[in-house]
């Protein structure tokens, strides 16, 4: 159980194999063409979080780190997945999918609750306690502090677990084929909001 950190790409042979990826980003803020993406945490499971870290001014040249996220035989489990395919998308130009993200299937089991942050979960569904301290830190400076790559690594290290007892009660409410669907047109959301649909809902009347 460590935490692996890297600049501008994972080495070449580490998270391989077939098990899904947990996966998160930091950027510089929420508006993505202007705030660039910092950091992307990933792990498989095991107990490993690793961290890849993008300088100011860095070419997003990471072949090993876009191969892992590209690969279309690889589930990647995120909370909040709109946002981190978007900011993978354009800055590191793959498409991290096929998806499963944990603040849907919240939403669409949770349903006695509008609390849907991934704190909320990891308390109700795994009994465990997250910090959300260093969410909203400078994760562009020259060194990331103890705290800022604790809070990365632990904002993966749930994904897996939350997505097992999600599938449960998603399989209960009978939902797992309205989560499957939302899931797969997640790249396309995320891609409208990158072209200028982020707050207009298209399939409203208005
Ligand atoms: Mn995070």
């Amino acid at each position: 159980m460590a935490v692996y950190f890297h600049e501008e790409d994972l080495p070449a042979d580490v998270l391989q194999g077939d098990a899904p990826l947990a996966v998160d980003t930091e950027t510089m803020g929420l508006i993505t063409p202007r705030d660039r993406l910092c950091l992307v945490q990933i792990s498989d499971g095991s107990g490993d979080e690793h961290l890849v870290r993008f300088g100011p001014g860095s070419s997003y040249d990471a072949p090993n780190l876009k191969a892992v996220l590209g690969d279309p035989k690889r589930l990647k489990l995120y909370h909040y997945a709109r946002f981190d395919l978007a900011a993978i998308e354009y800055y590191l130009g793959v498409t991290a999918a096929p998806v499963f993200c944990t603040k849907i299937a919240s939403k669409l089991v949770r349903t006695y609750t509008d609390r849907h942050g991934l704190k909320n979960l990891v308390e109700e569904l795994l009994g465990e306690s997250l910090s959300k301290v260093q969410q909203s830190s400078d994760w562009g400076g020259p060194n990331l502090s103890d705290a800022q790559r604790d809070y990365a690594a632990s904002d993966v290290r749930f994904l897996h677990r939350l997505r097992d007892e999600l599938l449960v009660r998603l399989e209960r409410e009978g939902r797992l084929e309205m989560a499957q669907a939302c899931y797969d047109f997640l790249p396309t959301r995320a891609r409208l909001d990158m072209a200028g649909w982020a707050e207009h809902d298209i399939f409203s009347h208005a």
